[in-house]
């Protein structure tokens, strides 16, 4: 059973138009534990027709959000920041048990989550407008800045309150609503978070959040002529999807999709600094993040070397139920994940790779995988193309910085990319190169909420979090008086 401080925060409705609802049909879901399948809590099972009120109700509300000053709106975002932090244990303890993570890293998420909030609530008083010089005398030219209008949100389960805040936050900044369909596997934090935002000040239909069956939630939000934008974050193919979904009604979009992140350790690395960052790009969240690292690209003169350090660091994660105390490693979200690396495990055995360390399911159950390291990997295996999504690290080798800069952009992907080395000249000719979004130098960890995260290529459209995650819930408007 999950204890909280407060639980009221465990919400087992929908928010719609500001009323905590059921399905219409009565419909439920379970939402169950990945550690021991325990389930947790039933959260409605909408669909269409629950879509389409909080739309409706985005729209109602919509009149009146878009004229609120920023400063008000700023008041009641910081509002929402300061209660999600201070509900930061129980915030915690929901998201390890819906998705799995060490309650250190959840805690360290909800930190993260609350910093979007916080950063768009400063944002939101500085989208300035420009006045233009004007080509003829009778003329001013000005340029403001407005809210796109209603807004769809569809979020994926890895990071169950961090892209909620991510999407949400700068909708409310910009004056927007939105409508939120959290992943399945994870609603409760999302709807915890709607709790806040409502004791936050947040108004009816200002933020709604429905749950239940994504095809059919997604079509009324992809076809809607009042929905303006939509943000989406998951995998590649439904990124796709939705996207075809949405041109009839020439929707806004922002899409942040799959992932196939190098990691080059050139020769002359720090390579204690290397395994530290490799061990935090890739082992955290057991694998699970659109910028672990996929693919570690090592130079020939480090090679040995770096493998067995890393292995020798993989050894040391405690992997086990999230909530435990020190545990760095939790459960994989569901036995298809566990089927999926272990199938590219066996695919790169197969062709003759070398298992470092773990290389098996792990004995703990059916959704545990151990932290893995895997040498002698070949463009040939299929880790090579494919996300791992899991706690496995394949070791490529290279000969010099051209077939590193080569091989690291031989993916369709282009989100985030790391790699290490003390050469300055190097640091920035492969910066330059690399077809990747976010590019993380002598460093494993990225993300931050005042800095833009987003990829190029077949990773998505748009940036989110920094000045430009405002932007991207912002319209542009030119305004010409003439016959002045
Ligand atoms: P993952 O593999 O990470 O689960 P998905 O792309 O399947 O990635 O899921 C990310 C989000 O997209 C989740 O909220 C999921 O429910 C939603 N989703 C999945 N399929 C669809 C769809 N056809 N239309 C709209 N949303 C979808």
């Amino acid at each position: 059973m999950l204890e909280l401080n407060d639980t009221a925060l465990l919400r087992a409705h929908c928010l719609i138009g500001g009323q905590w609802v059921d399905a219409d049909d009565g419909a439920t879901t379970a939402v169950t534990n990945p550690a021991d399948g325990a389930t947790i809590a039933h959260v409605p099972c909408c669909g269409a027709a629950e879509a389409e009120r909080a739309i409706a109700a985005a729209d109602t509300a919509f009149q009146t959000w878009r004229d609120t000053t920023a400063a008000e709106r700023a008041h009641i975002l910081r509002r929402w920041h300061d209660l999600v932090l201070a509900s930061q244990d129980d915030l915690a303890a929901i998201m390890t048990a819906e998705q799995g993570k060490p309650l250190a890293e959840a805690k360290g998420e909800i930190v993260y989550a609350a910093a979007y909030i916080e950063w768009f609530a400063e944002e939101a008083r500085r989208a300035y407008g420009e006045v233009i010089p004007s080509p003829a005398r009778d003329r001013q030219l000005v340029v403001t800045r407005e809210p796109v209008g209603v807004c769809a949100a569809i979020t994926p389960w890895n990071f169950p309150a961090a892209m909620v805040t991510r999407k949400v936050a700068p909708a409310l900044a910009a004056g927007c609503t939105i409508v939120l369909k959290p992943a399945q596997q994870t609603p409760l934090s999302a709807l915890a978070l709607a709790d806040l935002a409502v004791r936050a000040g947040v108004p009816s239909g200002v933020f709604s959040v429905v749950t239940g069956k994504a095809s059919a939630i997604g079509r009324v939000m992809s076809a809607s002529p009042v929905v303006r934008k939509l943000s989406f974050t998951g995998s590649t193919p439904v990124g796709i999807h939705l996207m075809r979904e949405c041109a009839d009604t020439v929707k806004k979009l922002s899409l942040e999709l799959g992932g196939n992140a190098p990691f080059i350790v050139f020769d002359d690395a720090d390579i204690d600094a290397a395994v530290a960052g490799a061990i935090a790009s890739k082992y955290r969240n057991a694998g699970q993040t659109c910028v672990c690292s996929n693919r570690f690209l090592v130079q020939d003169g480090i090679y040995d070397r770096f493998a067995a350090k890393l292995a020798a660091a993989v050894g040391l994660l405690k992997v086990g139920n999230g909530r435990d105390e020190g545990v760095t490693v939790g459960p994989l979200i569901d036995d298809g994940a566990v089927a999926k690396v272990e199938e590219l495990v066996g695919d790169a055995l197969g062709k003759g790779a070398r298992v470092l360390a773990g290389g098996r399911r792990h004995t703990l159950g059916r959704n545990w995988y151990e932290p893995t390291v895997l040498a002698d990997v070949t463009q040939a295996m299929a880790v090579a193309r494919e996300e791992i999504f899991g706690p496995v690290a394949p070791l490529f080798r290279f000969k010099d910085e051209a077939e590193a800069v080569a091989l690291a952009n031989d993916t369709e992907y282009g989100l985030a990319a790391y790699f290490y080395t003390t050469d300055h000249a190097r640091v920035w000719r492969v910066s330059r190169r690399l077809e990747y979004g976010m590019v993380g130098v002598n460093t494993g960890l990225i993300s931050t909420e005042v800095a833009p995260f987003g990829g190029m290529k077949s990773s998505g459209i748009g940036r989110e979090g920094s000045r430009h995650g405002l932007e991207d819930y912002m319209e542009l408007k030119y305004i010409a008086m003439g016959g002045l």
